[in-house]
């Protein structure tokens, strides 16, 4: 029998010819605006990888309130994407919207700080217990201005990444391993510069490689997830980062953590709630209840030489900042959000339908008999097609399957059920209700009965 990922693999296939006749015969509005927007959006849409759902044509959506949306047909979904983390804590959260709405009417933007600024600032430090911060319009905005002062600070050249790391459009940090050597990502549009000359790469999870990236003292930071969580999902081994924040220590090398994913694990992140003593770290996305908005901290000691190093400096272009950066709708969403949203209260929830969500799907994998298995950090959890979770971003790149991804993310679609593409990730957020979870467990389950070897 021809199977893959315990899957009877043509049966797999005429199931996913099926799903995709339903979904596009379902969704005549949907596919008359996709084709009304291949006139005049390069590729058919604002973004290009609006095009690599798995669906047929673009899914447009009319609204998104709490932990659903509604697409422009009047299809229902139970959304566990959540924008991909955008929204982590539901779609529109009110005390986010109201803000939004009082700040629209006082000001928008003006280069200049607004009260909020103070408020936000003192916060962040008393959640994620860094002294100093920054703010920027994204995640891959924030790592990049990290990434300059790390460099500033130090002195040095060198970037050190893990294998199989996403950090957003960073382009320094885009190099891989391929049969143990460094190489740029493949897939990048448009790069000229040879990255591997200034960023070394190894794999998560090997603290010997980390030590001889580390050896020359050539490395300004090291800049990764406490968890990777863009290739699948791969989870530090007891005792890693304790290790790994001692060879950064002892080659004086700066320890960036980006928090933009792992800020599932609780309200000051995976640093806060694994004990982790970061130089810098960074964290976007969902920050500002889906506002586009990012922040970074220092340590007292990070800051102390940042400042040093800005004021030796000649006066002009720090090539850190943005004009809207800081805009005052910005900072009024992330204070409704950091003050009324992303409340111990919501991650207690979450943890709680997450674990359902996890264990459901355990349960389901378990009955099915099909090699797959369960991570997860908090409140995001994944699946991966492979029966033990991989231990670095190698070994999670190996068992990635796009195809098979997109048969299981349009079945559940046609479901009203809504999770990450790309990947098997799934969110949860305060308003999914037990009943969401139980309905995606059990679309789970049938798409996997339907086409089990
Ligand atoms: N860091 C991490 C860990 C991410 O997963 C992402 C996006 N997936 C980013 C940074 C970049 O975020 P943005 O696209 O919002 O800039």
């Amino acid at each position: 029998m021809n199977t893959r990922a315990g899957l009877d693999w043509p049966k797999a296939l005429q199931l996913h010819a099926r799903e995709r006749a339903a979904f596009a015969s379902a969704r005549p509005r949907s596919r008359e605006l996709s084709t009304q927007a291949a006139d005049h959006w390069l590729f058919g849409v604002p973004l290009h990888w609006m095009d690599d759902w798995s669906t047929p044509f673009s899914l447009y959506v009319r609204t998104a309130q709490g932990a659903a949306f509604e697409d422009v047909d009047g299809h229902r979904y139970s959304d566990f994407c959540l924008g991909d983390t955008g929204a982590m804590f539901g779609h529109s959260p009110v005390p986010v919207a109201r803000a939004l709405a009082e700040q629209g009417a006082r000001g928008l933007t003006a280069m200049l700080p607004t009260e909020d600024a103070v408020w936000v600032s003192a916060e962040l430090a008393r959640r994620f217990g860094l002294p100093f911060w920054q703010f920027a319009m994204t995640a891959s905005d924030a790592n990049r201005f990290a990434l300059r002062w790390a460099r500033a600070i130090t002195g040095r050249r060198k970037l050190l990444v893990f294998n199989g790391c996403y950090h957003g459009t960073v382009d320094d940090v885009f190099v891989d391993l391929a049969d143990g050597r460094p190489v740029a990502r493949a897939s990048l549009l448009g790069q000229v510069v040879d990255l591997t000359q200034n960023t070394r790469v190894v794999e998560f999870n090997d603290l010997a490689a980390l030590e001889d990236a580390l050896r020359d003292g050539q490395v300004a930071c090291l800049l990764a997830e406490p968890a990777m969580t863009n290739i699948g999902m791969v989870l530090p081994q007891a005792g890693f980062w304790q290790a790994a924040q001692a060879l950064c220590r002892r080659y004086g090398t700066l320890l960036i953590l980006d928090e933009t994913h792992t800020i599932s694990s609780g309200p000051g992140g995976y640093t806060r709630a694994h004990g982790l003593a970061p130089d810098m770290l960074v964290v976007g996305k969902p920050m500002g209840g889906g506002v586009p908005c990012a922040v970074y901290g220092f340590s007292a000691e990070a800051a102390e030489r940042a400042q040093t190093a800005k004021r030796q400096a000649p006066v002009g272009h720090s090539g850190i900042g943005t004009t809207l950066t800081a805009n005052m709708l910005a900072m009024a969403a992330m204070r409704a959000n950091l003050a009324e949203v992303m409340t111990d209260e919501a991650y207690r929830i979450m943890f709680e339908r997450a674990e359902q969500l996890a264990d459901g799907l355990e349960a389901a994998i378990a009955r099915q008999g099909v090699p797959w298995c369960v991570t997860r950090i908090g409140a995001r959890t994944e699946c991966q097609f492979t029966p033990h979770p991989p231990q670095n971003g190698g070994e999670a790149e190996a068992i990635l399957d796009d195809e098979l991804a997109h048969m299981l993310h349009l079945y559940l679609l046609n479901r009203g059920l809504s999770i990450t593409p790309f990947h098997n990730m799934m969110l949860v957020c305060p308003e999914t209700a037990p009943s969401d979870v139980d309905r995606l467990v059990a679309a789970f389950e049938s798409f996997i009965a339907a086409i089990r070897a």
